[in-house]
């Protein structure tokens, strides 16, 4: 198939699925111990769909992510999805890339990646897999997926014990080594190493920036989930 069409469908699909993450950003983007947010904090109206200015339909009010954000991630998110995604593997390329837009937000908001959407990652991205395996009628490949996953997973949990990373952060790099497994150890590798060197040079132009505002320095305090997420698409292109 010629890659342009595909790739100019793929921004259309991103674009149309921009209202709908915007919505769940905003209901899973409230800090720990909070309430999930269901309706606009100012005017109550219920908040499933809002438009590429981040406002609430109902009162203006800024709901979740800055203007245009979330459209841009989402279309460059669906370009690199559609360019890197052959055959059956789409449909979990998709799903990943789709929640992933939505848990990388959240994340970098309030620095959390909520259970209920690594879940729905994880499940989803497991079930579409299994469908891509048995339709490519080699299922031995579901084997490498499930380790990577458990490797990454495992690997990330350490990090998580030694408060390195948030709870949220082993279950997502799971998920997402399950999926870099389809291809092969060596990209479930070059996306966590992807990861590692984003969030690293983030952290280092983040302190540059604070430096030359003459700001104190935070430390490495990056959300790691972005990066995670980032690091499994670039693999992806990569391979
Ligand atoms: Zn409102």
């Amino acid at each position: 198939m010629p890659v342009v069409p595909v790739v100019a469908a793929a921004v259309l699909v991103g674009l149309l699925a921009a209202p709908p993450l915007r919505g769940l950003i905003a209901y899973f983007a409230v800090p720990e111990g909070e309430p999930w947010c269901g309706a606009c904090p100012l005017c109550g109206r219920a908040v499933r769909l809002l438009p590429p200015s981040g406002r609430c339909p109902g009162c203006r009010g800024r709901l979740g992510a800055g203007a245009g954000t979330v459209e841009a991630v989402a279309a460059a998110v669906a370009a690199g999805v559609a360019y890197a995604a052959d055959g059956s593997v789409a449909g979990a390329l998709g799903w990943a890339g789709a929640l992933g837009v939505a848990l990388g937000f959240v994340d970098g908001r309030v620095r959390r990646l909520p259970h209920r959407l690594n879940l729905s990652l994880l499940a989803g991205v497991a079930a579409l897999l299994a469908v891509a395996a048995l339709a490519e009628g080699r299922p031995g490949v579901l084997l490498r997926c499930l380790l990577a996953a458990l490797a990454v997973g495992a690997v990330l949990e350490l990090a998580v014990w030694a408060r390195a990373l948030g709870p949220g952060d082993s279950p997502l790099g799971g998920a997402l080594g399950g999926l870099l497994g389809w291809y092969g150890w060596s990209v479930v590798l070059g996306g966590l190493f992807a990861a590692v060197v984003l969030a690293g040079l983030w952290a280092v132009l983040r302190a540059a920036a604070a430096l030359l505002r003459r700001r104190p320095v935070r430390g490495l305090d990056v959300p790691v989930g972005p990066f995670l997420l980032l690091g499994a698409l670039t693999a992806v292109l990569a391979r």
